[in-house]
C-alpha cells in the first residue's frame, strides 16, 4: 500500500484515473432543474498569474491547483499554485499532491485551442468538481489575449452530480466581492420633520 501511495503523486493522469475508481465517484448526470449553472471568477491577480505562465510557456503543457473559495454555488479563484511537473507540448506528469485548500485545477493547451481532450474529460475532469483548461486566443477581452474554459460538478440536493460546460467565466475587481456579501443591507432614507434640525441647532444640515 505505502509503495502504491508514493507511486500516485509521481504520475499525472494514470493516478488519477486510479484515484477516480478508488475513490467511487459517481459520473454526473447531465441536468438537474433544481441546480443552477455556477459563475467562475478570477481575481485579476489570476489573470496575470496565468498570462504569465502562458508567456513563460508558450509551447508546452503546465498545470496548477486553482486557490480560492466556493460561496453558495459559484466558485471564486483567488490564485493558483503551481506544483512540481514534468511536462511536454501534450502531457503533464505531476510530481506532487494537491495543496492545501486547492478547490479545482487547471492546466494549459498553449496555442493547441481550450477544448477539453478526452483524456481530460477521463482524468482531471473526472476527479475535480472544477477543472480548467487554458490556450492562447487574440480576443478575450478582460482576459486580455487567454480562452479559459472551465467544467465544474455540482452537487444537487439528492446528492448526485451534475455536470456543466462551458460555465461563464467573469474577472472580479476585487476580493471585496466576496468578503462583502451579506453585510450591508441598504433601506430607505426616511427625513426628519421639518423643522427638526432647527430645533436642534443644526441649521447647517438643512
Ligand atoms: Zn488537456
Amino acid at each position: 500500500m505505502a509503495k502504491k501511495k508514493a507511486k500516485k503523486f509521481y504520475k499525472w493522469w494514470e493516478d488519477e484515473k486510479e484515484e477516480y475508481w478508488d475513490s467511487g465517484l459517481e459520473a454526473p448526470i447531465e441536468s438537474c432543474s433544481l441546480v443552477k449553472c455556477p459563475i467562475i471568477y478570477l481575481l485579476p491577480e489570476v489573470v496575470g498569474q496565468i498570462q504569465f505562465m502562458m508567456k513563460k510557456y508558450p509551447k508546452t503543457e503546465w498545470a496548477a491547483d486553482l486557490l480560492g473559495e466556493k460561496v453558495d454555488n459559484d466558485f471564486y479563484i483567488t490564485g493558483i499554485s503551481v506544483f512540481k511537473q514534468t511536462v511536454t507540448s501534450v502531457t503533464v506528469k505531476r510530481e506532487e499532491p494537491s495543496c492545501k485548500g486547492a478547490i479545482g485545477v487547471t492546466h494549459s493547451h498553449h496555442t493547441m485551442g481550450n477544448n477539453f481532450s478526452g483524456t481530460d474529460d477521463d482524468y482531471p475532469n473526472s476527479n475535480h468538481d472544477l477543472s480548467g483548461v487554458i490556450s492562447i486566443s487574440d480576443d478575450g477581452e478582460n482576459l486580455i489575449g487567454l480562452d479559459i474554459k472551465f467544467t465544474v460538478r455540482v452537487e444537487t440536493p439528492c446528492g448526485k452530480k451534475v455536470r456543466f460546460d462551458e460555465v461563464p467565466v467573469r474577472v472580479l475587481f476585487s476580493l471585496q466581492e466576496i468578503n462583502l456579501k451579506g453585510k450591508i443591507t441598504e433601506e430607505k432614507q426616511i427625513m426628519p420633520q421639518a423643522g427638526y434640525y432647527m430645533s436642534a441647532g443644526l441649521t447647517n444640515y438643512l
